[in-house]
């Protein structure tokens, strides 16, 4: 990619007290975190780690219509659940960062990109054609989480090779990442194209689309 990894700043935060989260995919230990500056409220939900293994993290930005109410416009609500699975299995945490919605500008924003794309635009023509960066999330919350967690050596949970590098900048050792992809879907398949192709997320969409049977061939080609 050309354009530089931008660099994030430091974020101040504190955190509340840990509680049980009982949940559909087991017993998380949450804890909010609040942000000094912004007053931005983001959430962890853990799971110990058994002795000797690396935890297992996925930093996820939030998505209302996706986490929330299941859009299949993208493919955020599933992997939060594929995450919150995983990390239920081998032990380590989600950073849930809110204030990130659609990549950083906005529930507003983020639907009149969508009826942008609807008219034909892909994720990244819509946000340029409304004057928004394609990407403006920032993953300075994110680092200063998983070091109050004691989590600064991580496997990554994720696609998106943008991601470990800025948290490695932001000292997060990132000693590896684990895909997070979850079956493409006919509504989400072009959003998922973008991401591969424009967004270097690492993405095998043909493959995941044959395995669950959920695309013909000509909706591939
Ligand atoms: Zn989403």
């Amino acid at each position: 990619m050309s354009t530089p990894t931008p660099t994030d700043p430091e974020v101040e935060l504190t955190g509340g007290p840990v509680v049980q989260l009982p949940t559909v995919h087991g017993i998380f230990q949450a804890q909010a975190w609040h942000e000094t500056t912004s007053g931005i409220e983001h959430l962890s939900v853990l799971v110990p780690v058994p002795e000797g293994s690396t935890p297992l993290v996925r930093v996820h930005s939030e998505c209302l219509t996706g986490d929330v109410f299941g859009s299949y416009r993208c493919d955020c609500g599933e992997q939060l659940d594929y995450a919150l699975a995983q990390i239920q299995q081998h032990g380590g945490a989600v950073v849930y960062l809110r204030g990130q919605e659609g990549r950083g500008i906005g529930l507003s924003n983020k639907l009149r990109a969508y009826a942008l794309q609807e008219a034909g635009a892909d994720t990244v023509e819509a946000n340029e054609q409304l004057g928004l960066p394609v990407d403006a999330r920032s993953y300075g919350a994110a680092a200063a989480i998983l070091q109050e967690l004691g989590f600064d050596k991580i496997t990554l949970l994720s696609n998106n090779p943008v991601k470990a590098e800025r948290l490695r900048a932001l000292g997060i050792d990132v000693i590896g990442t684990q895909p997070a992809e979850v079956p493409s879907r006919a509504e989400n398949l072009r959003y998922l194209q973008t991401k591969r192709d424009k967004m270097n997320h690492q993405l095998n969409l043909a493959e995941s689309a044959q395995i669950n049977g959920q695309l013909s061939n000509g909706q591939l080609a």
